[in-house]
């Protein structure tokens, strides 16, 4: 039995079912979850189209007259509305055609091995020998603010046509604020940005924040830095957003982007033991179990990396593990060798081991550094910014992580990522045949 149809749950309701399980799926809202609803969908649908524009005023340097574009909301929502539903009913023929039975209704626990579900046929209990917890997370509200959902708003309501805002200021700066920074600034909005430490994405490599940083400045964002915003309200026509240091913003939209929560309140899981953490997160071990062995949670519910990647490979991991397949071929999901990518622009991707963290264990690195300026092809693309990293083991030249910044970056780090999940050397990459002339040539002389 899975409760929630999002990555997590999709994946591991394909595999088992391939593996040979019975399998039920209930999902309450939409087959591919909250990622396709609200998440990484729209948000990337939104920035590949504002990246369009934010390209298209750049035009001039490509040897081509310089035009005005212009959105078209209408055609905007129905190219996000086209996608999500493709997506949702790629996903759903899939499970179908594996055999997976599809209850669209919500799901609770009534017992260990017990499911309740309520659907439009009414409510009735289902037994099932495992249960995968798949349900997901849904934006953070902090008691200083209550979004009204119309200009105070969470990252789920940030989607046309409601709005094309005149000026935004985005609370948050980790992942998903800095992308919708971008996001909104490309579509012209006068946006600003409240960082509470000094840099924005503070978890990251500070040469990596600092070109996003520079970006953010060339296109007039503002950045209001060591500020926590403590009361967001609305006044008249506009949003005030107050700081703790005493600074007030005033625009006319302010988004929430200061993370999530996990949707598991209304899952009634002490009817079935299972232990939650002080966030309220179904606390795992290697094999995604929780402290009730034959009830697995996989996804932001774990509590691991929300991402959509690491929530499919863990429904993955889930069904091996419940199908016996751990005993035959089965590699254990490594959090550390995730890749993960920051759609800006430019582009961020990083993958393994940071500097940082080498330095903070005393581990000694070898780390190469390229600029895309002396890559051909991104002279062509009129686009040199950025860099290739790549971090080495200087006795073995095992590649141990890496970063781009970059057109493309989410694309290009794939290649460091197998690096690192194959345990490759960096001679590896030097010597691949690649293409010339292509942005992948800046990683094979990084990895010089
Ligand atoms: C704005 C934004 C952008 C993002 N962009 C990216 C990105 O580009 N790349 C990336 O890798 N990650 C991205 N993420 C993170 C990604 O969306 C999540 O990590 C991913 O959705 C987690 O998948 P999941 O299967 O755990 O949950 P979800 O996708 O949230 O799916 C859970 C499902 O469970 C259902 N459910 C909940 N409770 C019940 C119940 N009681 N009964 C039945 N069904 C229930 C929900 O309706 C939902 O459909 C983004 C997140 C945000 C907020």
């Amino acid at each position: 039995m899975i409760i929630g149809g999002g990555p997590a749950g999709n994946t591991a309701a394909t595999y088992a079912a391939r593996l040979g399980a019975e399998v039920t799926m209930v999902e309450r809202d939409v087959i591919g979850g909250a990622a396709h609803l609200w998440d990484c969908i729209p948000s990337k649908t939104m920035i590949s189209t504002g990246g369009a524009m934010s390209f298209s005023r750049r035009i001039g340097g490509m040897g081509l007259e310089q035009s005005d574009v212009a959105v078209d909301a209408e055609g905007l929502t129905h190219r996000i509305e086209t996608i999500k539903s493709k997506l949702s009913q790629g996903t759903t023929q899939l499970l179908s055609s594996q055999g997976v039975r599809l209850v669209m209704g919500t799901a609770r626990m009534v017992g260990p091995h017990q499911v309740e579900i309520s659907d439009l046929d009414g409510v009735r209990v289902v037994e099932a020998d495992a249960v995968l917890v798949a349900t997901g997370s849904r934006p953070r509200i902090p008691a200083w603010c209550h979004p009204d959902h119309e200009r105070i708003l969470t990252t789920r309501d940030c989607y046309p046509p409601s709005i094309f805002p005149d000026s935004i200021t985005v609370v948050g700066s980790g992942v998903t604020g800095v992308e919708f920074v971008h996001m909104f600034s490309s579509f012209g909005a006068q946006v600003t940005l409240v960082v509470s430490r000094q840099q924005v994405l503070p978890a990251k490599d500070p040469e990596v924040a600092a070109v996003l940083e520079e970006d953010f400045l060339r296109r007039g964002v503002r950045l209001l830095k060591g500020a926590r915003a403590t009361a967001i309200e609305r006044e008249g026509a506009e949003v005030v957003v107050r700081c703790d240091d005493g600074r007030v913003v005033r625009s006319t939209h302010a988004v929430l982007a200061i993370g999530s929560v996990p949707n598991t309140d209304s899952l009634n899981l002490e009817s079935a033991g299972v232990a939650l953490d002080e966030g309220g997160y179904i606390t795992i071990g290697r094999h995604c179990q929780s402290n009730v062995p034959h009830i697995y949670a996989a996804g932001d519910v774990s509590g691991k990396l929300p991402l959509s990647s690491v929530a499919a490979m863990q429904g993955r991991k889930v069904a091996e593990h419940v199908m016996g397949l751990q005993r035959v071929a089965h590699r254990h999901l490594d959090y550390d060798k995730a890749a993960s990518a920051i759609f800006t622009e430019p582009e961020i991707a990083d993958v393994g081991l940071a500097e940082a963290e080498a330095f903070a264990v005393g581990r000694k690195i070898r780390v190469t550094k390229v600029p895309f300026s002396a890559t051909p092809k991104a002279l062509i693309n009129n686009d040199p910014r950025g860099f290739v990293k790549i971090i080495s083991d200087p006795a073995t030249g095992v590649v141990l992580g890496g970063s781009i910044v970059g057109r493309h970056a989410a694309e290009l780090i794939s290649v460091i990522a197998l690096a690192v999940t194959a345990n490759l050397k960096v001679s590896d990459i030097v010597e691949s045949l690649l293409v010339h002339p292509a942005l992948s040539e800046a990683l094979a002389e990084a990895a010089e």
